[in-house]
């Protein structure tokens, strides 16, 4: 069968098709721990079931503007100002299917065939794929090693005449690392006077423990927002769990919403109104979800760190942000794609390889679960990989023998 080899040439998503593989497992009666995909497990915020289940009672669910709702863009319009002290207008503002519809149409509609765009490793597994299916190519910038901050000299050097933008997201998946102000200052400036596009994947930046804090690129732009090559990528998924819904938006010039306007209008119309209408509520509803969630996970990032301090050999750079934790397991093995095989293998712990992200030798635990998932799940791999660990572990109601060192 002949394909077109563009698509045929996209790989799979690696933390899907984990999440798949442990699926199955698990309906094989397997005890598997799956810390692989970031899904926050609380309920809806009431909020936004309100809000969608009167929406669904009007009967009225039709087709809506192809750049959203105007009452879900004035959410968003009002998220801005609150949140980064920007005020947008209507024009500047697209809601779309998910941030992974916003950043795809995003690159769609400013890449032509050859541009260039930076990431920085470890980056999220989708921006490559993403970039190459609109027929750009990612350029990517990876830190020193034993750190998660690229210099600002490296990604300076990376800049070409085809570099059309950069992404940064911080705080960062896979990493959890957030990116100083002062880079950010820079990366900022440096666009504005290039005219590089800075596309800031913000959809953690909520998700920050302790007093650390994401500054939003907008604090440093010197330009305003039609001129200022900034585009900023937010949603609901990770902010209030809502990864089912499936709302993101962009707030960016105007001249870029429009095209991307005419993209959603001409290949899924628009964003369905039950799930906007969900958004909305969550918006402008009682916003302590959203901290109760960040305590939440904040606490399961401590379980983490506690956990992590007795694994000998494996070395963790605090997480700062975000649900995961990037550690390095390079003294079990340089090969993440093997490490991570044989912890599914042997101890039924679902994980995601650090060479997705960029990341050679690291393996991302997501610690957005359960406290007793994260526990046990950092214990069996322990119990794999580390020869110091006792060797004995209960894996379900099986009691396991570590026979292979
Ligand atoms: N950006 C990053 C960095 C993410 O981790 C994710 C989700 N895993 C997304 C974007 C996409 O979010 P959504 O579910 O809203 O499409």
């Amino acid at each position: 069968m002949k394909l077109s080899k563009l698509a045929i040439e996209i790989a799979e998503s690696p933390t899907f098709a984990l999440n798949e593989e442990a699926r199955l497992l698990k309906e094989r009666g397997e005890a598997v721990i799956n810390l692989g995909i970031g899904e926050p497990k609380n309920k809806t915020p009431i909020a936004a079931m309100l809000a969608s289940g009167a929406k669904l009672s009007s009967g009225e669910i039709k087709y809506t503007p192809p750049d959203g709702l105007p009452a879900m863009k004035k959410a968003v319009i009002r998220y801005t100002e609150e949140n980064y002290n920007r005020l947008v207008a209507p024009e500047n503002v697209i809601i779309t299917n998910g941030a992974k519809q916003s950043l795809f149409n995003i690159f769609y509609s400013i890449l032509n065939p050859q541009d260039e765009v930076i990431m920085i490793a470890p980056y999220w597994v989708s921006y490559a794929e993403m970039i190459k299916m609109c027929m750009g190519i990612p350029v990517v910038v990876t830190p020193e090693d034993g750190t998660f901050v690229p210099r600002f000299e490296d990604i300076e050097r990376a800049v070409t005449s085809s570099t059309r933008a950069i992404i940064v997201n911080s705080p960062n998946n896979p990493s959890g690392a957030i990116y100083p102000a002062e880079l950010i200052d820079k990366i900022v400036n440096m666009c504005e006077k290039k005219g590089i596009f800075m596309i800031c994947d913000d959809i953690y930046h909520k998700l920050t423990f302790d007093r650390n804090v994401a500054i939003p690129a907008w604090t440093f732009a010197k330009k305003d927002i039609e001129d200022s090559h900034i585009i900023v990528v937010n949603g609901v998924a990770k902010l209030y769990g809502m990864t089912g819904f499936r709302i993101g938006w962009v707030v960016a010039p105007r001249a870029l919403i429009k095209v991307m306007t005419n993209v959603i209008a001409q290949t899924t119309s628009c964003v369905s109104p039950l799930a906007q209408a969900a958004a909305e509520g969550a918006l402008n509803g009682l916003q302590s979800v959203v901290e109760a969630l960040r305590l939440q996970i904040q606490n399961n990032r401590d379980v983490v760190l506690q956990e992590m301090r007795t694994f000998n050999g494996a070395r963790l750079i605090e997480p700062k942000g975000t649900f995961y934790a990037l550690p390095d397991i390079r003294a079990f093995n340089n090969n993440s794609v093997e490490v991570s095989r044989f912890l599914l293998k042997k101890a039924m712990v679902v994980t995601v390889p650090g060479k997705e992200f960029g990341m050679e030798g690291h393996i991302r635990l997501s610690f957005a679960g359960s406290v007793k998932d994260i526990t046990e799940g950092i214990a069996r791999i322990k119990w794999a990989l580390d020869p110091t660990s006792p060797n004995e572990i209960y894996i379900g109601d099986k009691k396991m023998i570590r026979d292979w060192m």
